[in-house]
């Protein structure tokens, strides 16, 4: 148990919880590199799989069309072999796991984590930021066609891939999507609140907008987790 303790005390392993439109994977592209970490998001892990057409990809695809929980065993395996490779040894940004109370007592037993970054925000925003929003192809950089769009329509600035919407970004699902954070999101703040690693963030504001501090609050976490490893 001592070594558990000692191994998982120094690395960056960071839990980012949040409705989706959040911001979750804005800031870990604005963090990742900075801390050396990679951003690993278990709804990217799955549209990978799906794309590639692996067994898990396969059974994960019916669950997630009906806008269900993908089955823990395959979500868990999926994420096992994520963690294995070199980039995640230092720690990570992790985007969508845990869930359910079960995922997050899974990750205590797997990886221990550091922190829990709690980003909050209302239902109005989230649509009016995912009705808006495109996803770079080649490097998932993420751009809002009314609030931060990129230079040339269509075109990511930083990689220049095509950007595209994601097929759940459409008003119906986003609405459940969130009704689905909202149940789940109560237990896992008992979980965590109990642990003194739970920071909440008030991510209503956009980060292109100069009132947000959201950044610079993150930063301040994790600068203060690294100086202590
Ligand atoms: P996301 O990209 O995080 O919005 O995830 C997209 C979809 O992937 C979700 O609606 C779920 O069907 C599935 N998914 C992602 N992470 C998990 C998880 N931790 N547990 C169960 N299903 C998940």
């Amino acid at each position: 148990m001592k070594k558990f303790i000692t191994e998982n005390s120094n690395k960056m392993k960071i839990v980012l919880l949040g409705a989706p439109g959040a911001g979750k994977g804005t800031y870990a592209s604005r963090l990742k590199d900075q801390y050396g970490i990679p951003h690993i998001s278990t709804g990217d892990l799955l549209r990978e799989a799906i794309k590639n057409n692996t067994p898990a990809g396969i059974q994960a695809k019916k669950f997630m069309d009906r806008g269900e929980f993908v089955p823990d065993e395959i979500i868990i395996e999926l994420l096992k072999e994520r963690l294995k490779q070199s980039d995640a040894q230092a720690g990570m940004l992790l985007d969508g796991f845990p869930r359910t109370i079960e995922q997050a007592k899974i990750l205590d037993e797997i990886i221990g984590i550091r922190a829990v970054l709690k980003f909050d925000i209302k239902q109005d925003v989230v649509l009016r930021r995912l009705g808006g929003r495109l996803i770079c192809k080649g490097c998932g950089e993420i751009f809002n066609k009314h609030k931060l769009p990129p230079k040339k329509e269509g075109i990511c600035d930083i990689c220049k891939n095509e950007l595209h919407q994601r097929e759940d970004d459409t008003e119906e699902t986003i609405i459940k999507r969130y009704k689905t954070y909202e149940d789940q999101i109560n237990p896992l703040i008992e979980h965590y609140s109990n642990t003194n690693k739970l920071h909440t963030l008030d991510s209503n504001t956009d980060l292109s907008d100069l009132k947000c501090t959201v950044l610079e609050d993150c930063k301040k976490i994790l600068d203060n987790i690294k100086s202590n490893i």
